[in-house]
């Protein structure tokens, strides 16, 4: 069997580009994807060529060649701490897109977001007391391989992480913090709560995975949380030829970026410690 995982949620007739696997026991046939317009299209003349028992000829032109396995980096910078320099606040966003568009909300916007909210925290606070971590995930559309390289290589120093979160979602509003923090704390950072809903962000579950290139972390013990974002248009765009800039509305990733900033700050200046007792030192 042959996999594909991707519908889109407009009325254009790009298809969306997506990840494809092969079931190991089976002749590798190329396989691509069509827009929803194309296939109710299909649909309609399969249907009508049941009445007509005439044949169907499709003229498929798919230019698609494989280019072998290359390099490719996770890119991190970090403000270091002044007091706690070993405990970390890791915010994240990955670097590479899907080669039809411009990726700029899959992932450009997640880029912007979490590097101004660094630079947005630096500025108002200067030197944090916890450091700072930004990592750009090489490689997650194709099977979060970034991610995993980072937990490999940074395997004994997971416990030291306060919380991981990623943005990947576009530049939609944010309307919802999920956490996955130790339940005895959780609600701890009651100011920080009702900051975040004067910026219409109200605090959700406790159960999230955090997001897709942070999601293997809490398996470690890892705090993680997810900003749920509007995603109303997300899905027309995303991994086609229209992701690009003139999609983001300024507004939008700006309170992106406040909303971070905020939750980056405090959790980079306070000891509020969501890491589950047993891996508290
Ligand atoms: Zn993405």
């Amino acid at each position: 069997m042959v996999k594909l995982f991707q519908i889109g949620t407009d009325n254009s007739r790009f298809a969306h580009t997506v990840i494809m696997r092969y079931a190991d026991d089976i002749e590798k046939i190329p396989a691509g994807a069509i827009s929803t317009a194309d296939a109710e299209n299909l649909e309609a003349m399969f249907s009508a060529q049941k009445s007509a028992q005439q044949d169907i000829i499709l003229n498929i032109n798919m230019q698609a060649k494989e280019a072998g396995w290359q390099t490719s980096y996770n890119v991190i910078g970090e403000f270091i701490g002044s007091e706690k320099p070993d405990e970390i606040i890791l915010i994240s966003a990955h670097l590479d897109s899907w080669d039809e568009g411009t990726g700029a909300l899959d992932d450009g916007a997640g880029v912007g977001i979490v590097t101004a909210a660094a630079k947005l925290v630096k500025e108002a606070v200067g030197q944090p007391k916890r450091t700072i971590r930004v990592v750009l995930y090489a490689a997650e559309e194709i099977g979060l391989v970034g991610a995993y390289q980072y937990v490999r290589t940074n395997q004994d120093t997971l416990e030291n992480i306060i919380f991981a979160a990623e943005s990947d979602f576009g530049a939609g509003q944010i309307y919802q913090l999920d956490t996955r923090f130790a339940e005895a704390v959780r609600n701890d950072p009651a100011d920080l709560y009702s900051a975040l809903k004067m910026m219409g962000v109200e605090l959700g579950n406790n159960t999230t995975n955090g997001g897709p290139d942070v999601s293997m972390l809490p398996n470690y013990g890892v705090p993680v949380i997810a900003l749920k974002q509007d995603g109303t248009y997300y899905f027309d765009y995303h991994h086609t030829p229209n992701d690009t800039l003139d999609k983001i509305k300024p507004e939008d990733i700006q309170q992106n970026q406040t909303v971070w900033a905020m939750i980056t700050a405090y959790m980079a200046m306070s000891d509020f410690d969501p890491r589950p007792a047993a891996k508290t030192k």
